[in-house]
């Protein structure tokens, strides 16, 4: 028998495959609103041309004071007049006058003439002026220009994932818009002649399609544009010509079902007579059998049928090939250690990949799985919030024994 592969190794060689193809991609790009760059990935460094804030500010709500007027010599308190303010949005009309304190509130344009800011907790108002109970010192206080980020500072690193702090980031520096790299165009369907969409009736044995469903939803998260092009029947003329006619406007096909023992040569068939096809059987429960090929220069992936397959098949293995060939940096998802709260079976032979739910408590994280772990079992997800990691050879995990968790929250993003 064919040796299985592990999971880690066909997602190196996918991850590896298509980032040279990726670099085709990576040449392209477009220009868009940073208000709508979140999940996109940056096609070009970005440095600011300008220095936050533009000029010194006050960090701190106080008096502007020039640290070197003789009213600020000898021992605490001095007394000090106070001309003028400034505001934040209302810069200053006037200079520091000499020996006097100027009114300023935080963000607000520090008074030219000033040097430092007391910050009002060490003052005390009298009549025109205040005492002051520290003596100042040069820069207290003060922000200076480009204190947040200096002129010419890098924002954004080519071939980066634009998160929401960063889109904060470009428009704390005035930056509009940001070249990113084209959306991946993803085209899914489902095969399977006992497959229907809901609102028709099932007659004994059919099914409803949830997988294009949870296929485009999670697609939705990696920021590609998806071509829903619905069910296909079993049926190898048709399986070609619609792998023909999708594979000219995308940059990868995704598929479900007909890649299992049974019907294997089916996908097999309809793939080699249009592209390359390479078929794998995976150390993976569940999950097993994928193939993975191309057609022309669109990417291929045949996911198993089964809906929790197909969903795990598609967060371990498609959507981190999907992120190379997006030109993404590769980000392993997160893996945190959790006790078993239950005894786990596992089946040496396959990595296994149960849902569970984990909860934080008192003394750590804790984690078990949400019962029958049949494949076909969409009702696994019902309150998990991560999958857990059983390794390969894994002869089963003890209750309270230590193990590994992939959370949904950085699973999905
Ligand atoms: P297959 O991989 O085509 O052998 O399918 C394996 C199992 O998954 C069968 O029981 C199918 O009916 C079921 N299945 C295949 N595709 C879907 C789908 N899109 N939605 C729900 N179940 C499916
Ligand atoms: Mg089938």
């Amino acid at each position: 028998m064919k040796e299985l592969l592990d999971v880690e190794d066909a997602r190196a060689l996918l991850v590896h495959s298509l980032s040279a193809r990726a670099q085709a991609f990576e040449r392209t790009s477009e220009r868009i609103a940073v208000a709508t760059a979140r999940g996109r990935i940056s096609a070009k460094r970005v440095a600011t041309s300008v220095d936050v804030p533009v000029c010194a500010t006050s960090a701190m709500d106080g008096y502007a004071v020039c640290s070197a007027d003789p009213i600020w010599r000898g021992a605490p308190p001095h007394r000090a007049r106070v001309a003028g303010a400034s505001r934040a949005g209302h810069p200053p009309t006037a200079s520091l006058e000499p020996n006097t304190a100027m009114r300023i509130f935080t963000g607000a344009v520090l008074p030219a003439g000033s040097d430092a800011v007391v910050i009002q907790e060490n003052t005390r108002a009298h009549g025109d002026g205040i005492d002051v109970d520290t003596t100042p010192e040069a820069g207290d206080w003060v922000r200076e220009p480009g204190n947040d980020v200096k002129r010419g500072t890098q924002l954004i690193a080519a071939g980066h994932e634009l998160n929401a702090f960063d889109l904060a980031r470009l428009t704390s520096c005035g930056v509009a818009s940001i070249d990113v790299r084209p959306k991946l165009r993803v085209a899914i369907f489902s095969t399977g002649d006992e497959l229907r969409d809901v609102g028709q009736s099932l007659a004994p044995g059919d099914v409803y399609d949830s997988n294009r469903l949870v296929l485009r939803e999670l697609l939705a998260k990696s920021a590609a544009t998806v071509t829903d092009l619905g069910i296909v029947a079993d049926d190898e003329s048709r399986t070609v010509a619609m792998l023909e006619s999708a594979a000219h406007d995308h940059d990868a096909i995704l598929t479900s079902g007909g890649v299992s023992v049974g019907d294997a040569d089916f996908v097999r068939r309809a793939l080699e007579r249009v592209g390359k096809l390479e078929f794998w059987k995976l150390a993976l429960r569940p999950g097993k059998p994928i193939a993975y090929g191309s057609i022309g220069a669109c990417a291929f992936f045949g996911l198993p049928g089964n809906p929790v397959s197909t969903i795990v098949t598609y967060l371990l293995i498609v959507k981190p090939a999907l992120a190379a060939l997006a030109g993404a940096p590769e980000a392993p998802p997160l893996r945190v250690s959790a006790r078993a709260r239950v005894a786990i079976a596992h089946e040496p032979g396959r990595a296994e990949y149960q849902r569970g739910t984990y909860s934080i408590d008192n003394d750590g994280i804790h984690v078990q799985p949400t019962g029958d772990q049949g494949s076909n079992r969409i009702d696994s997800f019902t309150h998990a919030n991560c999958l857990i990691e059983v390794p390969k050879e894994n002869p089963g995990i003890p209750i309270g024994a230590r193990v590994q968790i992939l959370p949904f929250d950085g699973l999905l993003s």
